[in-house]
């Protein structure tokens, strides 16, 4: 059979420990096969982004904005024993924060739903995927500890040098107070990014805040996904034949649990970092995740939620053998190719995609799986296979299909 062709190059990221490994199977066994793959290849490897001073992470998003897609491999954050351990220059920041700042980007993050891997809420039949804000509010805030009696305060300082003064509270005695802040611009990314996300999707959004209690920040959430929506997408969901849909969050949380899923829920900075983690948990696995960072102007970096494993890598480079899930990095890989199928009309690589995915669904389905997914399934009679023979398995499925 003659292998797809690309026009586009993907934007491929390459990244560190299980993961690399990972990533070099998964290309040889299930893709180079197929596809007559082009990509723009960039070693984002600890050892390399130190020898380039983290050059090529910078060039790797600039290039991600030239040609829409990325694929990324897990990364290691640098931390004090990694400086010893990679003998690194400076503690180089993390690649995906690098990424994210340049993209100025949402991240969606959803589950892999599999026959026989069960949600703990049993009526959730279909995934939820969570956007989640990732500027401003609590993460960037300041605090006083309050020692005694005193007046507190906030003063917004114009440019003409005019004051705007609220009273927080009349302190009889020690307390604490916060201050925290976020830009129209940064939730008006947000809010078009999740926008585009559920029309390209085609998914209901929903969005929630305590605009009832915070009458002026939360409410200007609500007021600018409004404004947005009826600018410019409104007629486009109509289309599409989804809903925007926004409540207040506890009412949310309510009805999240009483739902059959298939939607995309938006969540302001603190309520997706809690959530986020709910969601996940209550659906089975961190290898189970994937991870897509969508910029406002319509670029997207896909990979996997969870880590490098780096405890696998050690057992593997003892020779031991690893029972490494790839299920979340091949989901990478197929979202970036449906979405370079898309964008350049290539519908054999948009099919192959989803073939991909349900030979790996169904690998899984027929009781064939890594460790983890072994030790939390209701299927019975199971195989459970290292690293790379779960690839071979997969490839296995997909030519029998
Ligand atoms: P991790 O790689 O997510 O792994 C934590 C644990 O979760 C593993 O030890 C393993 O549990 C389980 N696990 C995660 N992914 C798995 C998979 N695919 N298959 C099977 N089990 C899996 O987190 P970490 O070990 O704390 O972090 C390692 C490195 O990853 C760090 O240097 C961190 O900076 C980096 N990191 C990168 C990203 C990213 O690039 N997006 C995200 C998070 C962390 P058991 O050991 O119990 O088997
Ligand atoms: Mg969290």
């Amino acid at each position: 059979m003659a292998k797809i062709q690309m026009t586009t190059p993907l934007v491929e990221m390459d990244g560190d420990e299980m993961t690399r490994i990972l990533w070099k199977m998964i290309k040889e066994e299930l893709l180079l096969p197929y596809i007559d793959l082009k990509t723009e290849y960039y070693d984002l490897g600890l050892a390399y982004r130190n020898e380039t001073n983290d050059q090529v992470t910078i060039d790797s998003a600039e290039a991600t904005k030239k040609y829409g897609v990325a694929v990324k491999c897990a990364t290691i954050t640098p931390n004090a024993a990694r400086m010893s351990e990679y003998n690194l220059k400076e503690m180089w920041k993390s690649p995906n924060g690098t990424i994210r700042a340049a993209l100025d980007g949402t991240v969606f993050r959803s589950p892999i739903v599999v026959k026989g891997i069960d949600p703990c809420v049993k009526n959730w039949e279909k995934p939820i995927t969570l956007a989640r804000h990732a500027y401003g509010d609590v993460y960037k805030n300041c605090e006083i500890k309050v020692p005694g009696a005193g007046k507190a305060e906030l003063v917004f300082t114009a440019e003409d040098g005019s004051e705007t003064r609220e009273l927080i509270h009349n302190f009889t005695g020690a307390g604490i107070i916060q201050g925290m802040h976020n830009t129209e611009k940064s939730i008006g990314s947000f809010a078009k990014a999740c926008f585009n996300y559920a029309l390209d999707t085609k998914q209901d959004l929903w969005f929630a805040t305590k605009d009832t209690i915070s009458k002026k920040y939360d409410h200007t959430f609500k007021d600018i996904f409004q404004e947005i929506f009826e600018k410019e997408y409104e007629e486009k969901f109509k289309e599409a034949g989804i809903e925007y849909f926004y409540t207040l969050i506890d009412d949310a949380v309510a009805r999240v649990m009483k739902a059959k899923g298939g939607f995309i829920w938006a969540c302001k900075n603190y309520d997706g970092d809690v959530m986020s983690d709910m969601v996940s948990s209550a659906f089975g696995s961190l290898a189970m995740m994937t991870s897509v960072l969508v910029s406002p102007s319509g670029v997207y970096e896909y990979e996997a939620a969870h880590g490098t494993v780096q405890r696998h890598y050690y057992k593997h480079l003892k020779g031991e053998e690893t029972s490494t899930n790839s299920v979340a990095t091949i989901f990478a890989w197929t979202g970036a190719l449906r979405k370079r199928g898309e964008l350049d009309g290539i519908k054999e690589l948009m099919e192959f995609a989803d073939k991909l995915e349900k030979a790996t669904l169904k690998t899984i389905e027929g009781g064939k799986m890594t460790k983890d997914l072994a030790l939390i399934t209701s299927l019975k009679d199971v195989t459970v296979l290292n690293s790379e023979n779960f690839i071979k398995e997969i490839r296995n499925t997909m030519d029998e299909m």
